[in-house]
This record gives C-alpha cells, structure tokens and sequence, in this order.
C-alpha cells in the first residue's frame, strides 16, 4: 500500500518593503528546501515585479490592502498601509487562509503562519483557524530592545516628548540603562519613532506595537546570529521563549538554498547589471559603495555634500541614487560633479547589493545603517561608514561604530569635508585598517554560526523541527 506524504505548508507574510520582503523570501525559500510547501504572500503592489513560482510548490498570492491604486503603496507610504492592513489586510488574509484550506484548494492544508511582526493581525488569523504562528522581526535585536525601551521612558516620564524643542534643548542627550557591558545610552540613541509628541503617532504606534506582539506571540525568528548581538540576545530570550537567530539569511541561504531557487527574486526596482563589469576594471578594495536602501529621502543640499566629498575624496565609488531618493535625481547635484569625477565614479538607480558587496573591489560601504544592509556588508567583511536615517538604524550605527569597530559615523547634518575625511580613513586610514580586521572577524564567525553545527543552523534546524510539528 503506497503513503500519500502531504507536504508542511507554510504562509509567509512580509510587510510589503523592500527591507521585509528580502529576508521573508530567503526565509521561505530556506523552508522549501527543507520539504516545506510554501504560499508567500503579497499585497497589491503595481510595482513588485511578478514573481515566477517554481516546481508547483511555491506559490504567490495577492491579497488586497485596500489603498487606492494610484497610491505609491510600500515605497514611501508605510503610514498609509498601517491604517488599512489591520482592517482591509485582516480580512483579505482571512479570506485566503480559508480558500487554501478548501476541500477544493489545490495545495496542502496550512500548517503555520510565518508573519512579519509588523503584520501583527495575521496572527488573530493563525489562531482562528488553530494554525500555529510565528513572528518573523526582521530588524535587529538591538533595535527590537530599543522599542521594548518605551516601558523604561514611561516610568521615567521621558515619553512623548513636552514638544519639539525637545528635539533640540539636550532632551535627546538624556540617558537610560541599556544593557549590563554597555551602561547606558542616549535618547538620541534609541529609534527615532520614539521621539514624538504625539503617543497616537502611526509610525510609533506599529513600530511599537511590531516588537510588543513579538515578545508577546512567544515564537519569535529572528535575522541575527549569537556571537554577533549575545548580551541582548539574552535579554530577549529571558522575554521569549521560543526565539531562533538564524542569520545572517544570506549566508544560511548560500548553505542550505535549492539552486533552483535563484531564479525567485525580490527586487523592487530594476537592478543595473552592468555595474559589475565596470567593478572587474578596478583594482580589488579599491571602490566605496553608496546605497541608502529603500525608504531614505533626502535634500539636494545633503545629495551634493555627499557627492562633492565623495568627488574630493579622490576615490572611485559605486553610487546607488534611488528613482525617489531626492527631487530632480543626480541632476540636483549642483557644481561640475558629473564631469569632475567621469571614469571613477558610476551612479545608477538600483543594484544586487548582494552581489556588488561581495565584488573583490568593494573597499568600503556608505550606508544608511538598514539591518538587511549591514547583514550582507559583514557577511562580505565590507567595513562601513554610517548615516543612520530613522527607525531602528541609529542603534543600529551605535552597535557599529562602538560595540562592533566597524563603523564610522557621519554627523546628521552632513558636510563634503567630513565625508571627504571619512572616506580616506575608511579606505587608507588606521583606522580603516583595524576596522577591516574586526570585521573580517566578525565575517567569520558570522560563517561559522551558519555552518552545520553553527548557532543559526542549528537553530534553524530547531525551528524546522518546531514547523513541522515534530518538536513539541
Ligand atoms: N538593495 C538592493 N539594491 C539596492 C539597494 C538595496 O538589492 O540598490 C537591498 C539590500 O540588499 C537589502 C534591502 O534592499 O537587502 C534593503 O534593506 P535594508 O534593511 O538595508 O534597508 P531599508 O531599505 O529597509 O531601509
């Protein structure tokens, strides 16, 4: 008598920006290769290219997220999707969890919901139809710490801000208790969605609320590994009961992937493949990278500091400027930039940072300090300089610069000559030197965790066994 095996399935559901939609896709695709039936799911979007799903076991599903089809949707406007996916993404995700359910439904019955912590409602979902549920907090845990902080701010009357010359007065030079090696840090410090007057602010409420359910769902995936970020680690896990670093994704990826799965791809914008070529014509760590990620906007003025002090530097770079980074793209750059720095210097919209950041070239990132950003740097050992923009990424670049040594920080208020002096010490400095071996350090470790027998592989192993039921 033959056994019919039904496959585990498995519901993905990334909040829908470029930052969350990478680690969830590698994520899905590590569990398919693990024998997982995977549905990843996606909400309408003109702009996500359509994905292609592969041997009739990864699937894509839209669902609706109720905003108005002209709206620019997980590009810029995040505040827009808060409001409507609790309410239109709650019943639209409902509705298709039951049709995957059907008697008449093409694939396996759901056997867990992996969502986004940002996609809290998915788990009232998960258990109304007795599915168990998993939250996957794709920042870092020093960033999910710093949310968690907000308990802190309230017993010291530190939160919300009185108003906003708050912003400017040494209120943000207050300090709070971090962790045990580091004492304390500055408000400035903590993520920028807690620096608000307003307690009903829709970017501090779901950040908010994002590392709360997390704690709170007791199954927690995390994209970090053990020896990176140990001591808060061990905060969260006295937290959590259930939580699994298993990264960095791209590295556990390069272990575990199908092949096949390459051919799956998350990009939002359309990545220039020639730039790779123009990399080959430079000698090996001779170039700084510049990409600011997916959400950065920035000033004309801040565009052209950074390019005149990239220009002044004398060093040849690779410069993402993002469709919507700035009004009027490369062209605000004001002075004779573009022909002060031809042949040395190359700007386009959008690249494979993954695959430009592991290019032999690559001597240095300019960053804005996004988790997913630094993940692929350190896996690359790729030392960087940082521009922290808001969110989480201010922890973020305090980790780097002094926690880790790999980091250097440009003030805020950006100037040419600051960036002209930190692109020197970063690519011939001292300084850049030391950097460059901890990273390469950390790179290692960083293999080593992924590695069979690693902490993230065996942790991932861990949460396979727990997806699939066999680990109680
Ligand atoms: N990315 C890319 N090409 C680019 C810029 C970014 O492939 O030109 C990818 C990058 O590799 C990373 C993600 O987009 O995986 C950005 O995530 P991150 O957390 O660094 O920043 P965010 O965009 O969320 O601010």
């Amino acid at each position: 008598m033959s056994t019919l095996i039904v496959k585990p399935h498995a519901v993905c559901f990334p909040i829908p920006a470029q930052g969350h939609i990478n680690p969830m896709l590698k994520l899905a695709k590590l569990l398919h290769s693990k024998g997982f039936y995977i549905t990843f799911v996606q909400v309408a979007f003109d702009k996500l290219q359509k994905y292609e799903g592969i041997n009739g076991s990864f699937q894509f599903k839209t669902i609706s997220d109720g905003l108005p089809p002209d709206n620019q949707r997980g590009v810029l406007d995040l505040p827009s999707l808060a409001y409507t996916m609790p309410i239109h993404g709650l019943k639209s995700f409902r509705e298709l969890v039951e049709k995957l359910n059907s008697p008449d439904s093409d694939s396996p019955p759901v056997t867990c919901i992996i969502c986004d912590a940002g996609m809290g409602f998915s788990m009232k979902v998960a258990h109304e139809f007795n599915i168990p549920g998993f939250t996957f907090y794709t920042l870092s845990a020093c960033g999910m710490l710093g949310y968690l902080k907000y308990e802190n701010l309230i017993e010291m009357a530190l939160f919300p801000l009185r108003d906003e010359n708050d912003l400017s007065n040494g209120y943000l030079d207050k300090t709070i208790e971090w962790t045990p090696s580091m004492g304390t840090i500055r408000l400035r410090d903590l993520p920028t969605f807690l620096r608000t007057t307003n307690p009903d602010d829709i970017m501090f409420h779901n950040s908010l609320e994002a590392a709360q359910n997390a704690v709170k769902n007791g199954n927690l995936i995390l994209n970090t590994f053990e020896e990176l970020e140990k001591e808060v680690l061990d905060i969260l896990k006295s937290k959590v009961p259930n939580l699994y670093t298993i990264g960095p994704l791209c590295l556990l990826s390069d272990q575990i992937c199908q092949p096949e799965l390459n051919s799956i791809t998350s990009n939002l914008w359309k990545e220039d493949e020639k730039c790779l070529e123009w990399l080959d014509t430079k000698e090996p760590k001779s170039v700084v990278y510049v990409n600011y990620g997916s959400f950065v906007i920035m000033t004309p003025k801040q565009l052209t500091e950074f390019a005149w002090g990239l220009a002044n530097s004398k060093f040849s770079f690779l410069w993402v400027i993002r469709p919507n980074l700035v009004e009027g793209g490369p062209e605000a750059i004001s002075g004779n930039f573009l022909n002060e720095v031809k042949g040395r210097g190359l700007i386009l919209d959008w690249c494979s940072q993954e695959k430009v950041l592991g290019h032999p070239s690559i001597g240095g990132f300019l960053t804005h300090c996004g988790w997913n950003s630094i993940l692929e740097s350190i896996s690359n050992g790729v030392p960087m300089i940082c521009w922290p923009f808001f969110a989480e990424q201010q922890l973020n670049c305090l980790y780097l610069c002094k926690e880790w040594g790999i980091g250097l920080e440009i003030d805020v208020n950006v100037e040419r000559s600051e960036v002209e002096r930190l692109v020197k010490e970063l690519m011939e400095g001292e300084k850049g030197i030391e950097m460059k071996e901890k990273i390469v350090e950390l790179k290692n470790k960083a293999e080593k965790a992924t590695q069979h027998g690693g902490s993230s592989y065996t942790d991932f192993d861990l949460l396979v066994g727990r997806l699939k039921g066999e680990i109680p």
